[in-house]
């Protein structure tokens, strides 16, 4: 499945992060070997525990709810957060990533699905942050992009609405604040079950678990 899905994405030109949750360093390394670099896990421990003994070449993406308190445990290596839902969590990760010397790309999170189980930021918030950020500027983070959820629905008209929604965010954003985001170009929406509608919504990177490594 990974080698389909992989030229799938690059077709689209299409970022592909491997999702590998509570997946063993064994089955990392298999998709390590066909040529995956960007690995994405949901927790800060176990991406601590799989980034010390595995190729360090990995490129880990965060993209699980993220508590200011354990963004200390991964500023030195993680290449992004897509977990963005606070302005105190962004400091954060600027205080931290100034520690090491490093600028650490991120994303923010949307709200975007009907569910109020998920994370998120609304399109206000992300204006007050985005302001605030015209007067003081945090030099040890890159805002690349967006990222967002979609309902946990058969409803393929339930999910292209919410992708469109993020995907005008999106838009909203680059033209409102465009010009003080310089990396401001990614859309990352879409997991196994609904990459295709992503995908034709516009999504610049898939976040792919189940249909690469199989069931949890
Ligand atoms: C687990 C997870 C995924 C991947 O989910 P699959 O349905 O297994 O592809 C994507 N994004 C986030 C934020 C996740 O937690």
């Amino acid at each position: 499945m990974y080698n389909t899905i992989k030229k799938y994405a690059d077709d689209h030109h299409v970022t592909l992060v491997a999702v590998s949750k509570t997946k063993p360093n064994e089955e990392i390394l298999r998709l390590y070997n066909e040529g995956q670099r960007i690995f994405g896990e949901n927790k800060v421990q176990e991406l601590v525990e799989k980034y010390e003994p595995l190729p360090k070449d990995i490129q880990w993406h965060l993209i699980g709810h993220l508590q200011k308190n354990k963004v200390k445990y991964i500023a030195a290596f993680v290449s992004m957060i897509h977990s963005v839902d606070s302005q105190p969590l962004l400091k954060t990760i600027d205080k931290e990533a100034a520690k090491h010397h490093r600028i650490i790309p991120v994303l923010l999170q949307f709200h975007i699905a009907t569910e109020d189980t998920k994370f998120g930021l609304d399109l206000p918030e992300a204006h007050e942050i985005l302001d605030d950020l015209k007067k003081n500027p945090l030099p040890n983070v890159q805002i690349w992009g967006v990222m967002g959820m979609a309902t946990f629905t058969n409803d393929v008209r339930v999910i292209k609405k919410e992708f469109k929604s993020l995907k005008a965010i999106f838009d909203t954003i680059k033209e409102q604040h465009g010009s003080a985001l310089p990396y401001f170009k990614e859309i990352s929406m879409g997991m196994s079950g609904d990459y295709g509608i992503a995908i034709d919504e516009g999504s610049t990177m898939i976040r792919i678990g189940s249909a690469i490594f199989g069931e949890r």
